[in-house]
């Protein structure tokens, strides 16, 4: 936004502080505080009145410092601002910081705090369970070496080391961030690279002395207020470092307080989280759908009965970070397992979780200097659980879950003083009068007592001058402006007394004042402006309380957390009928009669046919053909997803599963497209496909959904034939994998390939009818079955049957179709023969070769090269002997 301001001698005083406040802020809209509304002027005005749908007036008309202006009122002001982040702008927030009663001249101003699509998290349009991230982004010669990421409202904060090309937007991806904070001089290098498609962050540039890694350990060090980073396991060169440090400093200074609540931070591991990439994220939609991106059948939808939003946190978290680690992942299940055996536990437990509030966004807010009455009560409310969802832990005789029980701290000395300085229902702002609990405190009840004391003197007044004057609609008033008056209606001015003395006219009557009702506003005044002073104080000191337990708080606030998600899995697994999956080390997957957890859900009870899966070192590659609809994607997707669910510590839906850690998981489904982000959906496939390709281990898991669907089908089955072989040949790769595929063709490539099966999901035929079985069986399926689900999908009768006529035709081709292939295999450098071919059967060009074998040509003269090459061609030329 270029700013065009007035020069300030043009300007009125209350203008020079408006500019000088946008002139520290020029690149956020200016919100400034005038009474009961802010107000926006200027170019400001005109940006933001469109996008809050608010009436854009002119302030100083015909004056010299003419300006365009809108406004909003003050109580409503989260929503707004919401609006112009949502629209991707940065707000400042201009209050005033001084008692307008109090200031001499100008109430002062000043900008309390930017506000911008990183740093905001509006609990009207943040679910709780979500997070708003702020990233900040370091680079290492010129590529991203490491990245920070902070969630203001909850005081979460990560670290993590960039080390491949894709890995901050991978970070961004995963984490849904929202603005990137980054070097002046890398955003001048042009934008680094980003996830495709999807919300972009905001890019916000720094001068780039904030990221300077001389010193960052110790700005980190002292921004957190901790004496050392080792233990939380982070080493002083730790590349994130700089970036951290760069995002708590802007934050400091945004915020305009130092954020309390941010005292620690998790350095994540990748050799220590299952991986999964951004495509594989949407494919096996974990969190988000396909259809709209929003919650609904995921498989985050189905395990999240969390009764806390740090819990649904959690859980999603676990979602998005499954854990390679098997001691951590038996931890989890340990938990788990106690959860689910004891039903009575459980269910106490959840109760009990079920009153807790959002600790951590209290005390964000508490830290952030911007809790009210309402939030210390909801921070009292819920610690007044703790102990209960302790009592309910500590009795399941589990080590992990007594472990977990010690880390819930109920701080009952917190609890306690906010039970007694607080009252039962707190109401209005602090300074009103009904925020502090009566009998706490002896000032504070002195001064209420007084104001009370004198508004009754002020009643008793108002019987007393009816009696006396006889005017029975006499009434003793009060406002804003003129303080306490009595007012008179018209009918009734013959017969005001001497003494009072007249302060104003109004359509109905007159406003007087005396002495006497001079003297009790007086003191009833000052009695309010104790009792506010006062209880603003005590208000202030009980968010001091709270603030200065920041590092237990949230300790507690885990581990609730934790407790909250685990025993929602424990609810899933006891309600669903899920299993405990041995977890291991071991290079094999096991799973008997496992079903889809999402799908099973939508089915409802006993609808879903459950199927084995056996993947080992001999068995790694499964092709899976079957009619369409049959359950292949859901066959290969339901795989994924037990073995993800059995690496955050879930039971799992399946009668046994045993599970050996898979270090990434690719799920690669055909036919989606990224056209936002200018890629066709051939080239989506072949890149998810070449990234398999490229990062894949022999302990990744991987599933490949139909390729080589989007281009014409010799390209596209030699593209997945080839896939399929590089695979299963490179020892580099190797993975356990899962293959669906309508290219039958492949199937053969079982007699060629040793570690690789068939299996298809089974089907009946009656007629021209298909039943589908949705069952798993050995070996290859016999064909598709395509006109026959076409036909059940309603296509006319016409149509089906000229298909069939074409299909009868084109199977007859096939011979020359199959020798297109075995044109192009034949090109395969390996020993073993071709899939559509076999070695030359004939025995005269097996004696020819023979004989080209043993002879070394330095060996001939010329004369007998040629008789040899005679010969040669003679017995090629007399052919096959019958
Ligand atoms: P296409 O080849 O057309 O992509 P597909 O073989 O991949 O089809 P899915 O999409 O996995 O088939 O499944 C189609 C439908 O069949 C599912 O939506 C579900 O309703 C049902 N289904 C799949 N698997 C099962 C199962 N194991 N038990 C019961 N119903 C199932």
């Amino acid at each position: 936004m270029g700013l065009r301001l007035p020069p300030p001698d043009r300007l009125t005083p209350m203008f020079r502080q408006w500019r000088a406040a946008k002139l520290q802020h020029p690149d956020a809209l200016l919100l400034f505080r005038m009474g009961d509304f802010y107000e926006l002027f200027f170019e400001d005005a005109v940006v933001a009145a469109p996008i809050l749908d608010i009436a854009l007036t002119t302030r100083g008309k015909g004056t010299a410092c003419e300006a365009p202006m809108c406004g909003v009122p003050h109580h409503a002001v989260d929503s707004y601002v919401a609006r112009l982040v949502e629209a991707g702008h940065r707000v400042a927030i201009c209050e005033q910081v001084e008692d307008p009663r109090q200031a001499k001249g100008m109430v002062r101003r000043e900008v309390v705090r930017v506000v911008s699509p990183g740093t905001f998290a509006d609990p009207g349009r943040t679910a709780p369970g979500d997070e708003v991230y702020l990233a900040s982004v370091h680079f290492r010669d010129g590529a991203p070496g490491g990245a920070a990421l902070v969630e203001l409202s909850t005081g979460s904060m990560m670290l993590a080391e960039l080390r491949r090309p894709d890995d901050l937007a991978d970070l961004i991806d995963r984490h849904g961030v929202r603005e990137l904070l980054l070097p002046q001089s890398a955003a001048d290098r042009g934008v680094p690279a980003l996830p495709p498609g999807g919300a972009r962050p905001l890019l916000t540039p720094l001068p780039d002395e904030l990221f300077d890694p001389a010193g960052a350990a110790d700005r980190v060090r002292r921004a957190l207020a901790v004496a050392s980073l080792a233990g939380l396991g982070c080493p002083d060169d730790h590349p994130a470092l700089p970036p951290a440090a760069a995002a708590l400093e802007h934050l400091r200074a945004t915020q305009r307080v130092k954020p309390a609540h941010l005292d620690r931070f998790r350095v994540l591991r990748p050799e220590r989280t299952l991986l999964v990439d951004a495509a594989t994220r949407r494919n096996l939609e974990l969190v988000c759908n396909l259809r709209d991106g929003g919650r609904r059948n995921t498989l985050l939808s189905v395990l999240d009965r969390t009764k806390t939003p740090m819990g649904a946190r959690t859980l999603k978290g676990y979602l998005l970070e499954p854990s390679t680690d098997i001691e951590e992942i038996r931890r989890r299940q340990a938990i788990v397992s106690g959860l689910f055996d004891r039903s009575d536990r459980r269910r106490a437990l959840r109760d009990a979780l079920a009153g807790v509030r959002d600790l951590e966004r209290l005390l964000g807010r508490a830290s952030l200097g911007r809790a009210t009455p309402a939030d210390l009560a909801a921070l009292r409310g819920s610690l007044e659980r703790l102990p209960a969802v302790r009592e309910a832990l500590s009795e399941i005789d589990v080590p992990a879950v007594q472990r977990l029980a010690e880390r819930v701290d109920s701080l009952e000395d917190l609890a306690g003083e906010l039970a007694s300085a607080l009252a039962d229902e707190p109401s209005g702002a602090p300074g009103e009068g009904r925020v502090i609990r009566e009998g706490y405190d002896a000032e504070l009840d002195e001064a209420r007592e007084l104001a009370r004391g004198g508004r009754r003197l002020i009643a008793a007044v108002e019987e007393r001058e009816r009696r006396r004057t006889g005017i029975s609609s006499l009434k003793v008033r009060y406002n804003k402006v003129f303080g306490y008056f009595i007012e008179v209606s018209k009918a009734n001015l013959a017969k005001v007394p001497a003494d009072y003395e007249r302060r104003q006219t109004i359509a109905t009557g007159e406003r007087f004042v005396t002495p006497e009702i001079r003297d009790l506003e007086r003191r009833i005044l000052e009695a309010e402006e104790r009792l506010g002073g006062r209880e603003k104080e005590l208000f202030d000191r009980l968010v001091e309380a709270v603030v200065g337990r920041a590092g237990r708080i949230r300790e507690s606030a885990a581990a609730v957390a934790e407790a909250d998600a685990l025993a929602s899995l424990a609810e899933v697994a006891h309600t669903e009928g899920y299993t405990r999956p041995l977890v291991d080390g071991e290079d094999r997957i096991e799973i008997e009669a496992g079903r889809h957890p999402v799908v099973e859900n939508l089915l409802g009870a006993g609808g879903f046919v459950p199927n084995d899966t056996r993947l080992d070192s001999e068995r790694r590659l499964l092709i899976v053909t079957g009619p369409n609809m049959g359950g292949k994607s859901t066959y290969l997707r339901q795989v994924a997803l037990i073995v993800l669910m059995a690496q955050i510590g879930s039971f799992v839906p399946a009668r046994s599963a045993r599970i050996g850690v898979c270090d990434r998981i690719f799920c690669r489904v055909g036919a989606s497209d990224n056209l936002a982000g200018g890629e066709s959906t051939f080239m989506v496939e072949m890149l998810e496909t070449a990234n398999i390709l490229h990062n894949a281990t022999p302990r990744s898991l991987v599933i490949l959904d139909e390729i080589g669907r989007g281009t014409a089908t010799w390209d596209g089955m030699a593209i997945a034939w080839a896939v399929v072989e590089k695979l299963h040949d490179d020892p580099r790769l190797q993975p356990k994998a899962l293959f669906a595929t309508h290219y039958h063709e492949l199937t053969d490539l079982a007699t060629l390939l040793p570690r690789l099966a068939n299996v298809h999901i089974a089907a009946r035929e009656h007629g021209h009818e298909i039943v589908l079985l949705h069952r798993v069986e050995p070996g290859p399926s016999d064909r598709s079955y395509g006109i026959q689900v076409a036909r059940l999908a309603g296509l006319p009768d016409d149509v089906v049957r000229r298909a069939r006529e074409i299909l009868e035709r084109l199977t007859e081709e096939k011979t020359s179709a199959a020798e297109a292939i075995e044109r192009a295999a034949g090109r395969r450098p390996s020993p073993q023969l071709p899939l559509f071919g076999a070695p030359t059967q004939d025995p005269a060009e097996r004696e020819v070769l023979e004989e080209l074998r043993r002879t070394d040509p330095d060996d001939l003269s010329p004369r007998e090269a040629h008789a040899l090459l005679a010969k040669l061609s003679d017995r090629l030329r007399r052919g096959p002997v019958p």
